[in-house]
């Protein structure tokens, strides 16, 4: 058996029910066959693969908080400190209540490879919680984030670990977890990200993983004839994600059509408009019902959709495994030319394979979302030297990082012989720093 088969059999038998993990392991390893079994005996000795998926650390804790009536409430936190080859820790705090050890786990080892192609001194890790924000009170959410960092804190720092936002953790959360951690630390120091603009936060964070979805779907796009000017767009989710790329996509002459959330979704064929978005999902926290009610071009269907209406690129930037093989058909069948991803894993390994097959540019998140953890890399550069940079500066680093990620999986792809196809390209970028990083560590 191929030393690839052989890990990812491991995998599966030794982290039994995490099928998000399993499948992050596959895509990865799969498209990094060429590369091991180039460099077979080496890795094979140093049980490379081995250590690559067997996280350093994972931290598991009982987080209880009482709730406006009174009553305690118990949620679980994770923080799975995966690879520090190349930098500390750095990944989101993800809460939901789909979130258990198998997804933490899944989304911080992707996190390894996107944070590697960044060019940036960042490891990969990712937290989180089974905690539901939605439907708490202000002082709710302040006593679990408490409730939360009182236990994580022994385990990140500045130079450590340093958690960031990712799905029901924005501003408010972080704030929260960032004065707890102060108060019982007596630091100040950038041991998160995502911070708000008076306490640290750095300009542009907010807007990064969407204008960096657009700006490496402009490259790709550039380097192989074509632009997002005049282009149809359907994009999904309507959090700090989606209404990003929604912006940027507007900036840079293309049109989307329609968002989502986790009940269902708007078409509006006459361009979906951001001021009411982000009034509906960022000041009332509120269901896209009623962007349809303020807005008469707009329509609303209960469920999933987007993927249904004709338009040339597709951005997904909900969650993991919303579009699946019956909605790749259907982007094809309507001409699409393009997917990218903000999400992280929004594809299935079937669709993502089918929309290759059938000639679609098909960018993977860990490269089209990582403008976010890479702007995050620069607020820690920013604290470090005690400075804040202008939204213009942070947002061309930001543009020239996400140019440089699109080349370097270009290049990869095309070294390997799989022109093309960028899936492998970051992948193989990605995992070769890391491995060589390793490498030089020694046995650790
Ligand atoms: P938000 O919480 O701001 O928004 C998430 C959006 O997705 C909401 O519209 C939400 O709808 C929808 N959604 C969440 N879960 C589901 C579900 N199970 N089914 C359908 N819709 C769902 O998160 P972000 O925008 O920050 O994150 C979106 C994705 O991007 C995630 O995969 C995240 O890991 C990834 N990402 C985020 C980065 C960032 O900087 N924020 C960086 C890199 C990746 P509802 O409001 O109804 O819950």
């Amino acid at each position: 058996m191929s030393y690839v088969d052989e890990v990812i059999e491991l995998v599966v038998a030794k982290n039994p029910a995490q099928p998000e993990f399993h499948q992050a392991v596959k895509e990865v390893l799969e498209s990094l066959r060429v590369v091991v079994e180039a460099n077979e005996e080496e890795y094979r000795k140093d049980a490379l693969l081995e250590r690559m998926v067997n996280p350093e650390r994972q931290i598991m804790f009982r987080v209880p908080w009482v709730d406006d009536k009174g009553q305690v409430q118990v949620n679980t936190g994770y923080r799975v400190q995966f690879n520090s080859a190349i930098g500390p820790y750095k990944g989101g705090l993800r809460l939901h209540p789909s979130v258990n050890i198998g997804i933490i786990k899944f989304l911080g080892f992707e996190q390894i490879f996107k944070n590697s192609l960044t060019g940036l001194p960042i490891g990969g890790g990712k937290g989180g919680s089974d905690f539901d924000p939605k439907g708490k009170s202000d002082r709710e959410v302040m006593a679990f984030c408490q409730s939360f960092m009182t236990e994580l804190m022994k385990y990140i720092g500045a130079d450590t670990d340093v958690p960031a936002g990712d799905i029901g953790t924005g501003a408010r959360e972080i704030g929260f977890m960032y004065g707890q951690y102060k108060r019982l630390t007596g630091l100040y120091e950038g041991v998160l990200t995502g911070k708000g603009l008076t306490y640290g936060g750095s300009l542009a964070r907010t807007e990064a993983t969407g204008y960096g979805l657009l700006y490496i779907t402009e490259e790709m796009l550039k380097c192989n004839g074509s632009d997002i000017k005049g282009k149809t767009i359907a994009v999904s989710g309507s959090g700090n994600v989606a209404i990003y790329a929604i912006q940027k996509a507007q900036q840079l002459g293309g049109k989307p059509v329609t968002c989502s959330d986790s009940t269902g979704w708007i078409y509006d064929p006459e361009g979906i408009d951001v001021a009411l978005l982000k009034e509906v999902k960022e000041v009332k926290r509120a269901r896209l019902t009623e962007y349809a009610a303020a807005r008469p071009s707009a329509q609303y269907h209960e469920g999933k959709g987007v993927w249904s209406v004709k338009v040339d690129i597709a951005l997904p930037c909900a969650t993991q495994n919303e579009l699946d093989l019956e909605d790749a058909k259907q982007l094809v069948a309507n001409g699409c030319i393009a997917v990218a991803e903000g999400a992280n894993m929004p594809t299935t390994m079937e669709a993502t394979e089918y929309l290759q097959e059938k000639g679609v540019w098909f960018i993977p998140g860990k490269a089209a979302n990582a403008g976010g953890v890479a702007t995050s890399a620069l607020e820690m550069s920013q604290n470090s030297e005690r400075l804040s940079w202008t939204f213009e500066e942070v947002d061309g680093k930001l543009q020239n990082i996400m140019k440089n990620i699109f080349h370097s999986l270009d290049d990869a792809a095309k070294k390997y012989g799989m022109e093309g196809n960028y899936v492998a390209g970051a992948n193989i970028a990605g995992f070769l720093k890391v491995a060589e990083a390793m490498k030089a560590q020694g046995i650790v």
